[in-house]
């Protein structure tokens, strides 16, 4: 059977792929792709090829498409769903590189570290305006505490935090072993936390969740960390709350529209901004080949893959 992965796979997948199928790793554009699929039993891609209607269309004996990493924004699962052509992913791959972005932007927010940074390189020693606040006894604030908000929980705790967690999918019992006391509402953690993270998918539930209303309830001073999906945020409202002072700072990894080219959150100095690098190490790159490409063998093997893309 033939697999094609016009992108940068990991050695450690490809390895288990070409262990049994016809493996084509050289790098397609589009035109090239459209002509490779139709011999195709499998595509796995990461996110710089559109998976699209027409695409899956050409893919007559497409069985599965694989998408190295986290979430399938770049494939049209419902085309796919509908020539019973499978469509896995690999959720798991990133939850220790986001869990420990997410630490590093708390820490980097606390202490004032990209301003620190840009001030020494610019010849000056502000030794005395940057007092910063420590992590130990003050609150974290999760909303969602799924499997990356529950790794930012576990490692919360060892630096001393109490955390609170609002997710109205997991039970407290649940939350009490990820260290988190279970909040019924979003607003009740707002006002009880020193730093709020989000954790969420986004969906026509989540899209904006963190309003101007929200943040109007957080905590004077409180931090805001983002390295989940864009449009959790309101991005106007937060640029009014930070611009305002009323929080202390803000971190994010992703945005509503990315790059965040006119956004004039890129304006604000108590904002720390990263191009949505949350999955960009090495190991978690390495780990989202290996799971996709079991995935897709299993697939082509007849067996029940471990992470389908249900629509
Ligand atoms: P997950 O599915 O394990 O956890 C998400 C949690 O959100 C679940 O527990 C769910 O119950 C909860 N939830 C759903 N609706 C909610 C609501 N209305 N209020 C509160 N909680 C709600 O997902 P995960 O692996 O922990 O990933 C979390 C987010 O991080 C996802 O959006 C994912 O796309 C994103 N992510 C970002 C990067 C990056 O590069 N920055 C990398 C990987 C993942």
């Amino acid at each position: 059977m033939k697999i094609i992965v016009p992108e940068t796979i990991s050695e450690a997948g490809l390895k288990v792929l070409r262990e049994r199928f016809d493996v084509d790793t050289k790098a397609m554009d589009r035109a090239e792709i459209e002509e490779a699929i139709r011999g195709a039993d499998a595509l796995l891609v990461r996110s710089a090829t559109k998976v699209d209607g027409k695409l899956i269309e050409l893919g007559g004996r497409l069985k599965v498409i694989g998408r190295a990493g986290v979430g399938v924004d770049n494939i049209d699962v419902p085309a796919a769903a509908k020539r019973g052509i499978v469509v896995v992913n690999a959720p798991t791959a990133a939850t220790e590189s986001v869990a420990e972005l997410t630490i590093g932007m708390m820490l980097a927010l606390a202490r004032g570290l990209p301003r620190a940074d840009g001030s020494m390189k610019r010849g000056e020693w502000l030794k005395k305006d940057l007092m910063g606040t420590q992590l130990h006894d003050k609150t974290l604030g999760l909303i969602g505490i799924g499997r990356i908000g529950a790794r930012v929980a576990e490692i919360a705790k060892a630096l001393g935090m109490t955390i609170v967690a609002y997710d109205p999918f997991v039970d407290a019992g649940t939350m009490v072993r990820y260290n988190a006391t279970k909040m019924t509402s979003p607003q009740e953690v707002v006002e009880r936390a020193d730093f709020v993270s989000m954790h969420l998918l986004l969906n026509d539930e989540t899209r904006n969740l963190m309003d101007a209303s929200l943040l109007s309830k957080m905590k004077p001073g409180a931090f805001l960390v983002n390295v989940s999906r864009g449009g959790v945020i309101d991005e106007k409202a937060l640029y009014d709350a930070l611009k305002a002072k009323r929080l202390a700072g803000a971190a994010l990894d992703v945005y509503e529209s990315e790059p965040p080219k006119a956004s004039p959150l890129l304006t604000l100095e108590n904002v720390i901004l990263t191009p949505h690098i949350g999955a960009s190490t090495r190991e978690a790159q390495d780990a989202a080949g290996l799971i996709v490409a079991e995935d897709v063998k299993r697939v082509l093997l007849g067996e029940r893959p471990l992470y389908p893309v249900k629509i």
